[in-house]
């Protein structure tokens, strides 16, 4: 995060507001003041490479102010600025506060400009401000589509934090009941400072005393001695005379906004003690930032899953739709936002019932107007990682994630088909079910794990009269980007993509090889038989000739499959065993029943199935090279015309892209080369993913791109109009919801 600070002055003060060590040493009843030589060691590092010189000047400044409010308002007026009474992140700053909010919350620096600029406190569920892009807004932009949104890792850090402060025991609870939330969430803590989960527990613990002791100074005026050398105790003590911490509320952020504006109201009188608490409080929170919020540091789906899968939001999002409903609805009264909302299939139909119904009572209380806001629902299966191997049991590939779905489809269907036979009036409301998609770790299974059961839904649907859109995550993650773009070819081949399908990132198609190879330092690792599908894929799309090539391909097939093809053999034959994937094991021998062929085809594809683990799996070294980026570009072309031709449509999110994927700037990423290439060009949308795991929406995701341009207002309009249009057209809302 620090190498995006662009005002180096702010380096000691972010510093001090956000290192974990600190809350550790108020906790072990560690004395510690702003020179701190832990602290100081770490402010050094966080300069970077600069020298003594620059940073000794900043860092003499910063311990001359000694004042955390004073810190919060510098950075606050660093990054945010007030027009017409509305806050807005400052022009060109997008980028850089996105980073400093992924490791501290949003809020002090909010709450100090509707101080400074005595804005009434609004009643909102959204914290997170975007920059000044609507003063250029066009009619294009009033109407705003997020066709990628995952209703779980939704919401806002600060909804799981108040959730979590308003019962830390029952929290607590929730981990020992279950080792996988708790091996996530040791992971994460494990990267941070070696933090140990009862470490953390007793963190927030104590965040929600010492919350309430500044409740009770800003009520009162008073409070009690705090011994810092006696820190937990004597806050503990201290507790008992305060007040009770507030259950559930409707509207978090407004307490907590007000509570900020009379700490700054007082803050030339504030006692030291009070300071340190606040200084207490907000690294606190912003440990908790740091485990919800995937950080520019934190490469990779692996990364993601741990963020996602340890349960700290959903302890809150368990509680129901209706505040993480109000907060996509959130800027409604401008523009009309229409969501597709995605859901997995465990108990699908009572979590799409729950969604629907608040829907429906956020309408009929006029809390949300169902014109402006309009959610439909897609349903996304999971790529689960397959077991280990054991012996030599040659089980099918991908057998696990194969069952799962298959069994998960069932009983998907089961309900769904209840709910379309229902009366009518029943039925409607189910219509707003539009998709199905897949989602997680690509490394863990692919394409293929699911062709069988998407073809039984999409089939049994069309029976009812049901139809939906396909869309699915691919070309996210890769250990090469041929992979990647051979994972975006499976999807569309093996699962039957028809016109208006979607597929969910294809960053493979977006990345420029050369910047990605340069990342890895032009060497990888990856599987022969990976590598070798790969290789053949791109010979048979690209008709490359290139003889190192098509030698490797001979080489590799025969240490995979032990036979001594021809290379046109393997491009013909080998290249229809490999498209039998595309079928249940058993249903592919139909499919060529005609080939001549068809015993020697049948029998590679059952080695590539259950026989080849030893050789097709076997890692192998590959480096990476000039001439490869030219070939990986124009294979990058023609499956773009390809997706172009069959009218498949790209959901581009570039927030998530950047925490994942190789970028290291948002400017690196490719939405703009998308959009500005005129042909052979599928259509593109943007999307939010997951907006609480990235403390992002779509508004914020608009406003990158707005930076990404320089805020050129003329190509800002250009772009948008585009993104709207494309978004009309690929919605799966306006395709197949029956008006
Ligand atoms: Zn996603």
């Amino acid at each position: 995060m620090y190498s995006l600070v662009s005002n180096r002055s702010l380096i000691p003060s972010i510093s001090y507001l956000t290192y974990g060590a600190l809350w550790k040493k108020y906790l072990n009843n560690e004395q510690f003041d702003q020179t701190d030589k832990d602290l100081k060691l770490y402010i050094r590092k966080n300069f970077l490479y600069a020298p003594e010189y620059v940073y000794e000047k900043f860092y003499k400044n910063f311990i001359a102010e000694n004042d955390i409010l004073k810190f919060i308002e510098q950075i606050a007026s660093s990054f945010l600025e007030c027009k017409a009474g509305e806050i807005f992140v400052q022009s060109n700053k997008m980028e850089e506060w996105q980073g400093l909010i992924s490791i501290i919350s949003p809020i002090p620096f909010v709450a100090y400009f509707y101080y400074i600029h005595s804005i009434k406190l609004p009643n909102i569920f959204s914290i997170l401000p975007t920059n000044n892009y609507k003063f250029s807004i066009n009619e294009n932009f009033s109407e705003i589509y997020d066709m990628h949104i995952h209703i779980n890792g939704t919401s806002e850090t600060f909804y799981a934090w108040n959730k979590a402060l308003s019962n830390p025991k029952a929290f607590i609870d929730t981990y020992n009941d279950s080792p996988n939330h708790k091996n996530s969430l040791e992971e994460l803590l494990l990267q941070d400072l070696s933090t140990s989960v009862y470490d953390f527990f007793l963190m927030l613990e104590s965040a929600r005393i010492v919350r309430d002791l500044l409740e009770k100074y800003i009520k009162t005026d008073s409070f009690d001695n705090i011994d810092f050398h006696n820190f937990y105790k004597s806050i503990y003590n201290a507790k008992c005379s305060s007040t009770k911490f507030p259950q559930q509320r409707t509207n978090p952020y407004t307490k907590e906004l007000e509570l900020w504006k009379n700490l700054f109201n007082k803050k030339d009188k504030l006692p030291q003690e009070i300071r340190s608490l606040l200084h207490f409080y907000v690294l606190c929170q912003s440990q908790f930032e740091r485990i919800l919020v995937q950080q520019i540091s934190q490469n990779g789906f692996k990364q993601f899953l741990y963020i996602s899968d340890n349960k700290i939001r959903d302890h809150y999002e368990d509680d129901g739709f209706k505040e993480r409903l109000l907060q996509l609805n959130e800027r409604s009264r401008n523009q009309k936002i229409n969501l597709e909302i995605r859901i997995t299939p465990k108990n699908f139909c009572t979590k799409m019932e729950k969604i629907i119904n608040t829907y429906t009572k956020l309408v009929d209380q006029s809390l949300v107007n169902k014109d402006n806001f309009k959610i439909s629902i897609i349903c996304h299966f999971i790529k689960f990682e397959e077991p280990i191997r054991e012996g030599k049991i040659s089980i099918q590939r991908f057998a696990h994630t194969k069952a799962q779905t298959l069994k998960e489809t069932k009983s998907f269907l089961g309900c769904l088909e209840s709910l379309l036979d229902s009366p009518i009036e029943v039925k409607k409301k189910y219509d707003l079910f539009v998709g199905l998609d897949a989602a997680g770790n690509e490394l863990y299974s692919r394409p293929e794990s699911f062709s069988h059961s998407f073809s039984i839904i999409r089939k049994r649907l069309k029976n009812k009269d049901k139809n939906i859109g396909i869309t699915f995550h691919a070309g996210e993650e890769f250990i090469h980007i041929l992979s990647g773009i051979r994972y975006i070819y499976e999807a569309y081949t093996f699962l039957e993509y028809q016109p208006g399908d979607r597929i969910g990132h294809a960053n493979a198609l977006g990345l420029e090889p050369k910047a990605w190879r340069e990342k890895l330092n032009n060497h990888i690792t990856i599987k022969k038989g990976e590598w070798l599908d790969n290789l053949i894929l791109f010979v048979v799309k690209t008709k490359c000739t290139d003889k190192d090539i098509l030698n490797d391909i001979i080489q590799y097939w025969q240490e995979i499959y032990s036979n001594n093809f021809t290379i046109e053999e393997i491009l013909d034959i080998g290249f229809e065993a490999y498209k039998l994937r595309q079928y249940a094991y058993d249903a592919e021998i139909e499919s060529i029943a005609k080939h001549p062929q068809k015993d020697i085809i049948h029998n590679i594809y059952k080695k590539y199935l259950f026989y080849t683990y030893d050789t097709y799996d076997e890692d192998i070294e590959i480096q990476l090279n000039e001439k490869f980026d030219v070939y990986i570009r124009g294979f990058q072309d023609v499956i773009l015309l390809e997706l172009a031709q069959k009218e498949i449509v790209i959901e581009s999110m570039i927030s998530s892209n950047i925490r994942i994927s190789f970028y290291n700037r948002y400017k690196e990423h490719h939405i703009i080369k998308w959009l500005d290439k005129q042909h052979n060009m599928p259509l593109v949308t943007l999307a939010s993913d997951d907006p609480g795991i990235f403390n992002t929406n779509i508004f914020c995701e608009y406003s990158h791109l707005y930076d990404m341009l320089d805020q050129n207002n003329d190509k800002f309009n250009i772009y948008n109009k585009t993104l709207a249009n494309n978004a009309k057209k690929a919605s799966f809302v306006n395709r197949y919801l029956k008006k």
